[in-house]
């Protein structure tokens, strides 16, 4: 018999499963949630909801009154289909899926988000991330460049981009989607934040698609995310789906949820108006360097050579903060911190804990 060291691919055995950090019991300012949780009427109806679910039946693999009220919620515009995903994480695997050829290439501004270069690499696919200016701009004419060299089957724009925070210039996604030999996709999973969409503008471009997610309007608990875009696209991603894969769970509580929105839509104002007030704030701390946020976060920069930034994090895990340090991964991103933006309560005892991390 073989053990696993036989069997499972050696590029498998080599990684590293992705990490989470533990955050009983801190200030949980690492991963971009939304730090409200429901009203307590809403909640009480959530529960009569979720009580009169079937949960003895298999899902409507269809989703179909979920993905209608997403198109009416969610401004879909006419014509567009909506593939439903457990979380927009597994729309990117179904994406990547099925674009799937032989020594197909998957593109990316570099750094972004981890999961592009995650699925491709279960896919065999090639990753090529094209490197981000060091202030994290866009380097339009490098990845013009790139497309046209690789001619990738697929590019992944985060738009506003993760872990990074800013909007690349609209013109400039413009220009790729128009020069893209293949499918752009438009990862909108911070839109809420962001009041800027490619959503309006699927009809005109036929090789482009949107994703979203509610996970960071209050609902990353639930696993939801969603792409929009012509029935020719989505019609083939849904092949690769797994039938049941939105729970029933998710569905009927998602529905009772966006029926809401308003309730939604009123705690992510709050985030970002609390995103304007911390980062004044953050920039007039000495050391830190606070890069443009069209998200729900700010990502800084902790000056004071190599090491600093884990310092600064280790200091705030401490003080009981949890946030995120991107140190010793992407050579751009060293002694960067990625802050969630949390309640007001929360946001204090973060800048006080960085007063203190930063003496
Ligand atoms: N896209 C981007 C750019 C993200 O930052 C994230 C989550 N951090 C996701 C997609 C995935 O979100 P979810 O699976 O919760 O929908």
């Amino acid at each position: 018999m073989s053990g696993a060291k036989d069997v499972i691919r050696p590029e498998i055995l080599g990684m590293q499963a992705y990490h989470v950090s533990d955050a009983a019991g801190m200030v949980k300012l690492d991963v971009m949630e939304s730090p409200y949780r429901l009203p307590e009427a809403l909640a009480r109806e959530v529960g009569e909801t979720v009580a009169a679910v079937a949960m003895n039946r298999y899902p409507v693999p269809t989703a179909r009154e979920l993905r209608t009220l997403i198109r009416e919620v969610m401004q879909v515009p006419q014509g567009c289909d909506v593939l439903l995903g457990n979380g927009s994480d597994e729309c990117i695997q179904y994406i990547t899926a099925a674009v799937a050829r032989e020594g197909a290439v998957v593109m990316a501004p570099s750094p972004s988000f981890a999961m592009f270069a995650m699925h491709a690499f279960f896919y065999r696919l090639r990753f090529v991330g094209v490197a981000l200016r060091e202030d994290f701009s866009l380097d339009a004419g490098a990845f013009l460049a790139a497309m046209a060299k690789e001619r990738p089957a697929l590019v992944w724009i985060a738009y506003p981009n993760n872990p990074t925070g800013n909007a690349f210039p609209v013109e400039d996604i413009e220009r790729i989607v128009r020069a893209a030999p293949g499918l752009v996709v438009i990862d909108e999973a911070y839109q809420p934040f962001a009041g800027s969409s490619f959503m309006p503008r699927l009809a005109e471009f036929a090789n482009m698609v949107v994703m979203r997610t509610v996970s960071k309007i209050g609902m990353a608990g639930l696993r939801l995310g969603y792409v929009c875009g012509r029935p020719e696209w989505i019609g083939e991603f849904d092949k690769t789906r797994s039938p049941f894969n939105i729970n029933v769970l998710t569905e009927a509580v998602a529905i009772k949820l966006l029926r809401n929105k308003p309730v939604l839509d009123a705690q992510a104002a709050k985030v970002l108006a609390e995103r304007e007030r911390v980062r004044p704030e953050l920039e007039r701390l000495t050391r830190l360097r606070v890069y443009p946020s069209a998200a729900n976060f700010l990502l800084v920069r902790v000056a004071g050579g190599k090491g600093a930034g884990t310092l600064v994090f280790e200091r705030l895990r401490a003080q009981g903060v949890l946030v995120k340090d991107f140190s010793g991964g992407h050579a751009l991103l060293e002694d960067c911190l990625r802050l969630t933006i949390g309640t007001p309560e929360e946001n204090r005892i973060l800048l006080a804990a960085l007063r203190e991390a930063l003496k």
